[in-house]
């Protein structure tokens, strides 16, 4: 199977699912046409999601110890961890600034009155947690026992690590050879696995897709439409104009090039709404389509995965704005200012998982005293802005491993 056939097919694959998914909305949950179709569908998602997950760890922490052990001399190291830290921090600045500037022109919520949702936020408990508090838990959950966070899919502590391993790996130089070379091949052995999962993904994201088209609940979806509708033309703007635009400046690269070479990894971004599943994906992408070096991707994309969020930074703005409005508060420009703070480092601290910008969101309506209960009036219609949210985030990911691969050359060939 070629290249061409599998994008064909996961192309397919996604209309297929688009559609059946409509068909079986049509049908009703009482058809048993629905429920064996869902029940398969379920079945076959679930498994692609499981194998991108058996993957996933060993692929973070071998990608990351040879990333950073490869960038051998200090020097390129430094500059690797600057660019990256400058790009992800300015990207989700623009996202988040992206999201409250239409958020402060459109209004959305103005119409609504929260009375309507009494019945969703009555059902809701929120965990109460004040920005100090997971500020706290996030500084925690970096440092773990390597074991326990290999076992429990730590992806965050598993990064640091990985990292300071390789960074040791550097320093230790020459001794510890053997130990790289054992890195590289298990790293080389896993992506061979990684390749064969693909072959599922036509039909992982055939099977994902099927079941949020049909199980959608599209009354909600209605109420909320100016909502979803700013979230999704917000995140469009960021992912398909900003991106692409700082892409093309300071690489040169044309947006359809990087599309097509960036397209498996989006799709899967986009029936996963996870970016920790699709990471073995957006690394395969960066290294094979996109021809960044092992040594950027390998840094870049598994530490952006779990850190660069600019399509969660970008909703959880937006959803500030939509709940105040609701709830009939104006919020200050000091105030914007500190939900600008909180929806990056929530973003940050949100672990690419299906809707954990929702759980994180907390931090953000506790910091400016908004109704934390609110947040189940977004619960319908999370799912389906998670889809796009991750897409962006992962589409970030691989643009920031091509800028970083950029600047490093500059900076060699300036010298
Ligand atoms: N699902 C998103 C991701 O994995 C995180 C979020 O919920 O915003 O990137």
């Amino acid at each position: 199977m070629n290249k061409v056939s599998l994008n064909t097919q996961i192309l397919l694959g996604t209309l297929l699912g688009v559609v059946l998914g409509l068909w079986f909305a049509q049908l009703g949950q009482a058809s048993s046409i629905t429920q064996t179709g869902l029940y398969t569908a379920k079945l076959v998602g679930t498994l692609f999601i499981d194998l991108l997950q058996m993957v996933l760890i060993p692929l973070v922490f071998t990608s990351i110890v040879v990333g950073v052990a490869n960038l051998r001399s200090h020097q390129q190291m430094n500059r690797v961890w600057r660019g990256t830290l400058i790009f992800f921090a300015s990207t989700m600045a623009i996202a988040v600034v992206l999201g409250l500037t239409t958020a402060n022109l459109l209004q959305p919520g103005g119409g609504l009155q929260i009375a309507m949702f009494q019945d969703a936020m009555q059902g809701f408990q929120a965990t109460q947690m004040s920005l100090p508090d997971f500020f706290a838990h996030f500084l925690h959950s970096l440092f773990q026992n390597p074991i326990a966070a290999l076992a429990q899919s730590n992806v965050l502590a598993v990064v640091i690590f990985a990292l300071l391993l390789g960074i040791a790996l550097v320093v230790g130089g020459e001794r510890y050879r053997n130990i790289l070379i054992l890195m590289q091949e298990f790293l080389e052995l896993i992506l061979m696995l990684v390749g064969w999962i693909m072959r599922l993904a036509p039909f992982g994201i055939m099977a994902l897709l099927l079941q949020l088209v049909a199980t959608q609940d599209t009354s909600l979806l209605t109420t909320l439409i100016k909502f979803v509708a700013i979230v999704m033309g917000t995140l469009l703007l960021h992912g398909v104009v900003v991106l692409p635009l700082i892409l093309y400046l300071i690489t040169g690269m044309t947006p359809l090039k990087f599309w097509l070479g960036a397209r498996e990894a989006l799709i899967t971004a986009f029936a996963t709404s996870s970016s920790a599943a699709t990471l073995p994906v957006t690394l395969r992408c960066a290294e094979q389509h996109l021809h960044v070096k092992r040594d950027v991707a390998g840094f870049v994309i598994p530490l952006g995965a779990t850190m660069n969020m600019d399509g969660t930074a970008l909703y959880e703005a937006v959803a500030a704005l939509f709940i105040a409005n609701l709830v009939g508060i104006e919020l200050s420009f000091v105030q914007q200012m500190v939900v600008f703070l909180t929806a990056m480092l929530a973003a940050i601290g949100a672990p690419g998982i299906p809707s954990a910008g929702m759980v994180t969101m907390v931090v953000v309506l506790q910091s400016v005293g908004l109704p934390v209960e609110a947040i189940a009036i977004l619960l319908p219609v999370d799912r389906v802005l998670d889809t796009f949210r991750t897409m962006v985030n992962v589409e970030g990911d691989l643009v920031g491993s091509l800028v970083v691969q950029k600047w490093i050359k500059q900076d060699q060939s300036d010298e």
